[in-house]
């Protein structure tokens, strides 16, 4: 049976060459290639300054931390995320006010977040008053910044930008108007993930971007123990044995090995995202008739990443829930994800903020529907081939009639 992994890396020779180079240098942590990495990334997404960590969650951790946030003050974070959205605020002290999601998107729903902040809606938790926004770009489909900054001038908040599936993407909110990349001042500061299965990967990395010095030099500051110069300059001959300890910093910098990595996925992260495209075209193509199905949208006015390709199962017409779809699909060997148990069905938040499954219902929802297809750029089209055939195999044999009657598949199930 042909087997698709939910994700593969696109390693190629270019990257190997690099890294083995780096290797040989002499000069294996925070140097040289950090350094080019750091330009070239600034240059691709059109922000001033650019700083490259060893994951997203130390860039969302630093740009929180450069922001500024009281103990108690609240940050809104969409329960729609992942971990690190939400645990960043905690590290400070502040406390992760959940926000329902869009329904088709599973976008922060900035009408729920305004709801939040007037108190029409109570947030959990006890906060004193809120500090930021935090939105994150659901599998690389950027949401409206221009929306979202006029929330937070009304309000007066500092936005992050969780873009860990966002690169590379823009989006125009207006015809004729040009396309704004995501990073080009999309925020205050707009966070990168380059882990093992994101868009593009150095093994483990991240970058915070913004347009601030100010904010750019204290999350450098912050993100090599406060220390008042890189370490990699004490050692080189541009540097000298002297710094000073300016603030008690963490330990966030990247490696050059990782950065070589990063210079040669970042040359051909454009070409890897038409791949992704194609495939999602693919997919939208062979799927959007299956009525049991919703698929993600694929607007006109964005260039979407594409990092997730997530459908959702109608189960009004089918006769399986989320859980045995996917096993189903593992049975045919496509291997899917789930984007995400929501924050608010997690034990911590449950537990500290007393969240209940039925806060935010769109969330819940969407959470019981959706099931992330493989997409990667590596995929063959046999792979490809192989996904669309299980799904609509899956989907044959376990839809419900119209009649409300059950497929023979159903109804054996059920009368086991
Ligand atoms: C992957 C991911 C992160 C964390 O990225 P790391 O580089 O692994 O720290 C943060 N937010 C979202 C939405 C992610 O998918």
């Amino acid at each position: 049976m042909h087997a698709v992994p939910f994700f593969r890396p696109d390693i190629r020779d270019a990257e190997i060459g690099e890294v083995v180079a780096v290797l040989r240098s002499g000069w294996l942590t925070t140097g040289p290639i950090t350094e080019r990495f750091e330009r070239e990334f600034a240059h691709a997404v059109g922000a001033r300054h650019a700083l490259a960590v060893n994951s997203c969650t130390a860039a969302l951790h630093l740009a929180v931390n450069a922001l500024g946030l009281r103990p108690r003050q609240g940050v809104l974070v969409p329960t729609m995320t992942f971990a690190a959205t939400a645990e960043v605020i905690r590290y400070e002290g502040g406390v992760p006010v959940l926000v329902d999601c869009e329904p088709d998107t599973g976008h922060l729903d900035l009408h729920a977040a305004e709801r939040l902040l007037s108190g029409a809606e109570l947030g959990r938790g006890i906060f004193s008053s809120f500090a930021g926004i935090m939105p994150v770009h659901v599998g690389g489909h950027m949401l409206d910044m221009d929306a979202v900054q006029q929330l937070a001038d009304e309000w007066r908040l500092w936005v992050v930008e969780d873009a860990a599936h966002a690169f590379p993407a823009a989006r125009r909110n207006r015809p004729h108007e040009p396309l704004r990349r995501c990073g080009e001042g999309t925020a205050d500061v707009s966070c990168f993930s380059f882990y093992a299965n994101k868009t593009m990967t150095t093994g483990e990395g991240g970058m915070a971007v913004t347009d601030e010095p100010e904010l750019a030099e204290r999350m450098r500051l912050m993100s090599l123990h406060g220390l008042s110069r890189g370490a990699w300059m004490r050692y080189s001959d541009r540097g000298s044995w002297d710094y000073q300890i300016m603030a008690p910093g963490y330990k966030y910098n990247l490696t050059d090995i990782a950065a070589a990595i990063g210079v040669h996925q970042l040359e051909r992260a454009e070409d890897m995202r038409q791949r992704r495209e194609r495939i999602a075209q693919r997919y939208h193509d062979a799927l959007c008739s299956v009525e049991e199905l919703t698929l993600p949208p694929a607007p006109a006015n964005c260039v979407h990443a594409w990092h997730l390709f997530p459908i959702a199962l109608r189960l009004d017409r089918l006769t399986l829930d989320r859980n045995q779809f996917i096993e189903e699909l593992k049975q045919r060997g496509v291997t899917p994800s789930v984007h995400w148990r929501p924050l608010h069905m997690h034990p911590y938040y449950q537990r500290v903020f007393g969240y209940r499954p039925g806060d935010c219902p769109h969330a819940s929802a969407r959470f019981q529907r959706t099931v992330s297809l493989p997409l990667f750029s590596a995929m063959t089209e046999t792979d490809v081939a192989h996904v669309i055939a299980s799904v609509r195999d899956v989907v044959v044999r376990h839809h419900r009639s119209a009649a409300g009657g059950q497929s023979k598949a159903g109804a054996s199930r059920s009368a086991g």
